[in-house]
């Protein structure tokens, strides 16, 4: 059977469904799904995903078949719409569009009213009595064709000005200002109907080809356009920037036409099934009376809002839809709950009304920002229209960063009159100098400022500039248009329609009322309310205690299996992360204490003792300092009481801590009673040619074997008092940088001595705790089976993993890794992500190995890869006890682990793969060969 590349919609059945977006693409599987569940929705036809691989496969040729399934699929729908598509007397009009798999706003190319022509105008006019509306229509067809297909899909590249469109814009902007117009809408019909001809003779000038008459070639021309736009400048790199594979392709969507522009009667919109911007559970949209869509999302035109309760104090003095047009907005409002219930997600819908009756042009998931995505999900949620499982994948972790966002610091800005105000597009706010074209933005960027990119208005083609933009600000557009989409998707800053700026890209500059900002002066945005202020104002962090969010993360704890811990070394610390949901420390770096404030006199004691030199000098030295290392895990274990706390051993080596200034050593000279030139003799003898690989971690334990013994008295001494307190303190003492099974035995057995000492003076029969290990060194991930022995736990310490793996030093990579990057030697830094081909497959082999000598071992990661979603979810899939992060990454991680778990079997690494059903007939003819 021949392969079938056309599917059609209308009336009452649809050939696809929604579960079909691979092939159709969303919108084509969507259009087919509202069809199939009895809206209304004007018939067409959709052009498979397939067609377009085949296209750029077979050097943009279509398949043979296309042409007459194309014209059957034709044929249906002027049946079902009883109109001709051609037909001078009753004349069929269709719109051709892109619908990608997953939704691209504003990417590709879209030309409606096709099939209009001298001949066709004039039967329509006579059906539709209405020659003005005809007369537009056909003039927005000559200018959307002429640009799309003619210009564009031919691979013209007009100078910046000089592009056919911009030329007809300028023509009727000559006529209006000749006529003494204001708006679009009071031209005539004689006005359209000479600019039609005006239009269709510079066409003939700029492009050198007069405007296709035929509705047929219309029909094809335009296909190729949307097909051709799949490898558009702007696709590729949205695609880029939102990993959509090349290969995917994008469906056509060939659909008759309805009318927004027939007058007062009709109407077009954009809505949301809820507010896209807050998540606020109301129907939210905008409109505009006698246009077309692209009116709506071009931002050509400042709509309405479409009901009450979406007016705010810019669009408070605008009619609403549901004034406007009360029966029909009931409908829409039906028809939305509907479609919300059946989807179980917030839409984003496009509609027409054409002479009072409502048409469904699009439906599909709607793009929005993190605020929303948490509030929907839990609201979803307590609706019961989604399952848990469902709620955490609704929220993508990158989304959650945007609650965690800064905004402008409230304090500062009250104190500022806003320059102007706009559309909150974005929300949180943001600073930076201003530049006014994308590539400015992007260059300004890669030379390491801060920019927000001001645009006269939105533009899918600013799309790089957008990205490396801090923020986004629009002279007009609506919170539809498409920098409000693609902001809001990204989590980014974004205010639109700022009605009142002026831009000047001539002078790169732009005025507000009598404020002139120029190009690299500093504006700050609060895209959440929509304010622009002039100058630098301070931002800060939100509150992290945003009861949706926690709402919602409590779902999440509900999903995951893995256990969230975080890296913290002080008691403020533990305590910020236990309100960002940590259930644990799975690392206290002990040297972290001998850093930062107050911590003056342990680090004079800390010196003392890596400076001493004979046994006794070290010893006394150590006695000095015991109290506060005891002190400062007391207070750590104190904050994160009933929970396990990993408290790792003396990493660094020991030269770090050296002072380098005259006065500092001096004094410590004295303090050990010796000459300064001894001093600098003892400095000079730690020095080391490659630290990273010398005297640390456990080296130290081996050599000093006191230094071990006194942390851990101070450890176990801290958790004996706090029992004694009443409290329920776990500690685990992990030893760093272990390669070999001995090493740890000999910290072990030291641990194991002190632990019976400290029992008995305190008078114990027992204190709860863990000896273990990081794995960090290959050597010790390929013997883990060895290592296990003697630790009851083990902590990937995938920083050093992949230093020690890669062979590349952790310091040092940013020498070479933008050209590993640009080259795709590696897809991303390992530094933050797992590499899993390499360090997660030695992670593999060392929970198997370390789990076959001890059952149930306990593990986790400490390195900086516990708090990045990729490696969170490899994690899950090893199987992990837990992930470890810094506090601000806790509730990413909380997020990332139940994704995880709703997308993978809890330690499906280790689940064998199931064995291949068939051998393949390579395989085969390779056996008898042998024989
Ligand atoms: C690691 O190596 O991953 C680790 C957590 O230890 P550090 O970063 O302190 O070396
Ligand atoms: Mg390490």
């Amino acid at each position: 059977m021949a392969t079938k590349y056309v599917y059609y919609f209308g009336g009452k059945k649809a050939d696809g469904k929604a579960g079909m977006k691979t092939l159709l693409g969303g919108k084509g599987a969507n259009l087919a799904e509202m069809v199939n569940i009895g809206l209304p929705v004007p018939a067409g036809f959709t052009i498979t995903t397939e067609v377009c691989t085949a296209y750029y496969k077979n050097k943009k040729k279509y398949p043979k078949e296309l042409k007459s399934q194309v014209l059957k699929a034709l044929e249906k729908v002027e049946k079902q719409m009883g109109a001709v598509f051609g037909d001078k007397n009753n004349p069929l009009l269709v719109s051709v569009r892109s619908g990608a798999r997953s939704s691209m706003p504003g990417m590709m190319e879209t030309v409606l009213n096709v099939g209009l022509n001298d001949e066709t105008r004039e039967g329509l006019i006579k059906l539709t009595n209405n020659p003005r509306f005809v007369y537009d229509s056909q003039r927005r067809l000559i200018q959307m064709y002429s640009d799309v297909v003619m210009e564009k899909a031919a691979g013209i590249e007009p100078e910046e000005g000089k592009g056919v469109r911009q030329e007809l814009e300028r023509l009727m902007q000559k006529m209006k200002s000749e006529r003494g117009y204001k708006s679009d809408t009071d031209l005539t019909a004689d006005d359209l109907k000479e600019l039609v001809e005006l239009y269709k003779a510079k066409v003939l000038e700029v492009l050198g080809k007069p405007f296709p008459e035929d509705a047929m070639e219309q029909l094809w021309g335009a296909i190729g356009a949307v097909f051709q736009s799949w490898m558009g400048k702007r696709a590729i790199s949205y695609r880029r920037i939102e990993n959509i594979p090349d290969d995917w392709g994008t469906a056509v969507n060939v659909q008759s036409m309805v009318f927004g522009n027939m007058g007062d009667t009709s109407a077009t919109g954009v809505a949301f099934t809820r507010n896209p911007a807050t998540g606020e559970d109301f129907f939210y949209g905008e409109w505009l009376p006698n246009a077309q869509g692209e009116d709506v999302v071009a931002g050509i035109r400042t709509p309405n809002p479409i009901n009450e309760i979406g007016k705010n104090e810019h669009t408070s003095h605008l009619p609403s839809l549901e004034t406007a047009m009360p029966e029909v907005y009931k409908k829409l409002d039906k028809i939305q709950k509907n479609l919300e219930k059946h989807y179980r997600d917030m839409l984003d819908l496009e509609f027409t009304i054409q002479d009072g009756k409502l048409y469904m042009l699009q439906c599909r998931v709607g793009k929005r920002n993190g605020a929303a995505a948490v509030k929907m999900a839990v609201d979803m949620y307590k609706q019961k229209l989604i399952d848990k499982e469902t709620a955490v994948t609704r929220v993508k972790p990158e989304q959650l960063d945007e609650l965690l966002h800064p905004v402008l610091n409230p304090d500062a800005e009250r104190n500022e009159k806003p320059l102007t105000k706009g559309l909150p597009a974005g929300p949180g706010g943001a600073h930076g100098q201003v530049v006014f074209s994308a590539s400015d933005a992007v260059k300004w960027v890669e030379e390491g400022k801060q920019v927000v990119l001001v645009r006269e208005e939105t533009n899918p083609e600013d799309i790089e500039g957008m990205r490396a933009a801090e923020a986004i600000l629009t002279a007009r557009g609506g919170m539809t248009s498409h920098a409000a989409l693609v902001a809001r998707g990204w989590g980014k800053c974004c205010i639109v329609g700022a009605g009142k700026i002026e831009v000047d890209y001539e002078n790169k500059l732009f005025t507000a009322g009598d404020v002139t900002i120029r190009e690299g002066d500093w504006i700050s945005l609060n895209g959440s309310k929509g304010y622009v202020y002039s100058g630098k104002l301070p931002m800060i962090d939100v509150d992290p205690e945003n009861p949706t969010l926690t709402e919602f993360l409590k779902i999440c704890d509900k999903v995951r299996v893995l256990k969230i811990r975080t890296n913290a070394d002080t008691p403020e610390d533990s305590a910020r992360a236990r309100s960002f949901g940590a259930e644990g420390i799975g690392l206290f770096r002990t040297e972290h204490m001998f850093y930062g404030e107050g911590s003056e006199n342990a680090l004079f004691a800390l010196r003392k003792m890596i400076m001493s030199e004979t046994l006794e000098e070290r010893k006394s030295a150590l006695n000095e300092l015991f109290p506060y290392v005891k002190a400062d895990i007391k207070g750590t274990l104190e904050a994160m009481d009933g929970y396990p706390v990993t408290i790792r051993t003396l990493d660094p080596p020991l030269h770090e801590f050296v002072p380098n200034r005259e006065d500092e050593r001096q004094k410590l000279a004295e303090s050990l009673g010796i000459h300064i030139d001894e001093f600098n003799l003892r400095a000079e003898k730690l020095h080391e040619s490659n630290p990273m690989l010398g005297h640390r971690g456990v080296r130290l334990g081996i050599t000093f074997p006191e230094i071990t013994e006194m942390q851990v008295r101070a450890i176990f001494e801290a958790t004996a008092e706090l029992i004694n307190e009443g409290k329920k303190p776990f500690p685990e003492i992990m030893i760093p940088v272990v390669g070999i099974d001995l090493e740890l035995k000999d910290q072990y057995v030291i641990v194991k001595r002190v632990y019976e000492e400290v029992l008995k003076k305190f008078g114990l029969k027992k204190i709860n705790h863990l000896v273990g290990t990081m794995i960090e060194i290959p050597r010790a991930a390929i013997s883990s089976d060895r290592i296990a022995e003697y630790a009851e736990f083990f902590s990937f310490g995938t920083n050093d993993m992949t230093q020690m793996t890669f062979g590349f030093s952790r310091d040092d990579i940013g020498g070479f890794l933008p050209d590993y990057l640009k080259k795709k030697i590696l897809p991303v830094d390992p530094f933050q992500v797992i590499d899993r081909v390499g360090v997660g497959r030695l992670m593999t082999v060392s929970v198997e190995r370390g789990r076959r000598t001890r059952p149930g071992l306990k593990v986790g990661i400490c390195g900086e890869h516990g708090g990045e979603p990729n490696s969170v979810e490899f994690c899950h899939m090893l199987g992990l006890n837990y992930v470890s992060c810094s506090p601000f990454r806790v509730p990413i991680a909380r997020l990332a682990a139940a994704r995880a778990a709703v997308e993978h079997k809890y330690g499906e690494v280790f689940i064998p793969a199931k064995p291949e059903k068939k051998t393949s007939k390579k395989v085969i003819d390779k056996k008898k060969k042998k024989k």
